[in-house]
């Protein structure tokens, strides 16, 4: 459920054989993939192995021997403790009450010792029990990311989750009552019209769970899912534009209303709650990620691990490699990552950053008001986060001198 930004550069399936030297390879963010679920959500796309069994012995001795790897690589260094460590999935509360503690003995005391360390896992409210929030607490962590998504039974349902109206509040009464001073709720809109959900009661009963922080996702529909296969065989219809819109923009309203700083285009936080671990996605500074399907980035080299949990898993445990490809950025694409990283989040970026080429881009959304300039930033309106892809598709090809495909 993390999101991880998405690529530009070059791409290979092959092992790096030139990359950035070790001595520069200092990280303080590291993300740890848990991909196991009780069952795939109608619309999931994410590197997911259903099972309801406990895979905790299997993930963590899996995840024991890609971090030994990695510190024998010598590729990424940590010469100081973590500032942020996620733990995302999947549903890493499927793992058991066990499996933080032993993460944390995996990446060492030493490394978990910043006082101000960011530690995140996610859950999901049927499988975040009292017992689970307390030996996550006790393991360190201090921030936990609940997958609400909808407080209405029939979306709950046509989406696959397996908790009711209720589960969420109950999640969070249980992390609060672990000593979880930290929570953030996922919800997503844009659902198809003929489930009849109350978009607006949503919006309330979110409110209502008092949580620090809340990420909003628009429902994809990705070719590979189930969902996918039904809209391309008519079998079901996803939300207009219209609708997509209007919802956006009525949470946005809400949340902002409620006192809740809109700080990324799908991210509200209680000023001072703002997510450090996704800042660091956002603003270019290297991170690892451990797990199947999971990426790591140390510029300008970004590499991803195998997806598949068996291919990944076996592959660690005989001592082979996680990797499954790799992309070296030229300075062109990391600026341009760069710039369009940063107009995702509230601060923007330097209007010197921008190439020239690209001047005309942004002064037309200037006059369309998709983006404002002050103090010397260019930042996106709401209204241009509503339309970020195409506008980082323009921003691209403006830069590139060269149309999507080309
Ligand atoms: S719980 Fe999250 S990761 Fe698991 S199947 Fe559903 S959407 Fe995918």
């Amino acid at each position: 459920m993390d999101e991880v930004p998405p690529a530009a550069g070059t791409q290979s399936g092959e092992q790096p054989r030139e990359g950035p030297s070790s001595t520069d390879g200092a990280t303080s963010s590291v993300y740890v993939h848990a991909p196991f679920c009780a069952r795939r959500c109608f619309y999931c796309d994410f590197a997911v192995t259903v099972d309801r069994e406990s895979r905790h012995d299997a993930w963590l001795n899996a995840i024991s021997a890609e971090w030994h790897q990695i510190r024998r690589e010598d590729l990424f260094s940590f010469p100081e403790p973590l500032r942020t460590l996620y733990v995302g999935g999947g549903t890493p509360s499927l793992l058991g009450t066990c499996a933080m503690d032993g993460l944390a003995s995996v990446i060492g005391l030493r490394l978990l010792s910043h006082p101000d360390l960011e530690w995140t896992a996610e859950a999901n409210p049927e499988s975040f029990t009292p017992a689970i929030a307390r030996a996550w607490r006790a393991a360190g962590v201090n921030r936990v990311s609940l997958g609400v998504q909808s407080f209405h039974e029939p979306s709950l349902r046509w989406m696959g989750r397996l908790h009711g109206s209720a589960g969420a509040a109950e999640a969070v009464r249980n992390a609060r009552r672990a000593g979880f001073g930290n929570v953030s709720a996922d919800l997503i809109f844009g659902l198809p019209g003929h489930l009849a959900r109350d978009w607006g009661d949503d919006l309330e009963r979110v409110l209502d769970l008092g949580v620090e922080h809340m990420s909003l996702y628009g429902l994809t529909v990705e070719p590979r899912t189930p969902l996918g296969r039904a809209v391309a065989g008519g079998r079901e219809r996803v939300a207009s534009e219209c609708r997509y819109r209007d919802e956006y923009l009525e949470a946005v309203e809400r949340l902002t209303g409620a006192g809740y700083l809109h700080y990324e285009v799908s991210s509200f936080a209680i000023p001072g709650r703002e997510s450090r671990h996704n800042e660091v996605y956002w603003s270019g500074r290297s991170y690892l990620g451990l797990g199947n399907g999971a990426h790591s980035f140390r510029k300008p080299l970004r590499r991803w691990n195998l997806r598949d949990w068996k291919e990944y898993s076996t592959s660690v445990m005989k001592g082979d490699s996680a990797i499954a490809g790799h992309e070296v950025l030229d300075r062109a694409a990391l600026r341009l990552e760069r710039i369009w990283l940063g107009l995702r989040a509230r601060r923007g970026v330097s209007l010197a950053s921008i190439p020239a080429r690209a001047t005309a881009v942004t002064e037309r959304w200037m006059r369309r008001d998709w983006a404002r300039a002050e103090a010397g930033r260019l930042r996106l309106t709401v209204e241009g986060w509503l339309l970020l892809d195409a506008l980082a598709i323009e921003l691209d090809e403006a830069v590139t001198n060269r149309k999507d495909g080309e």
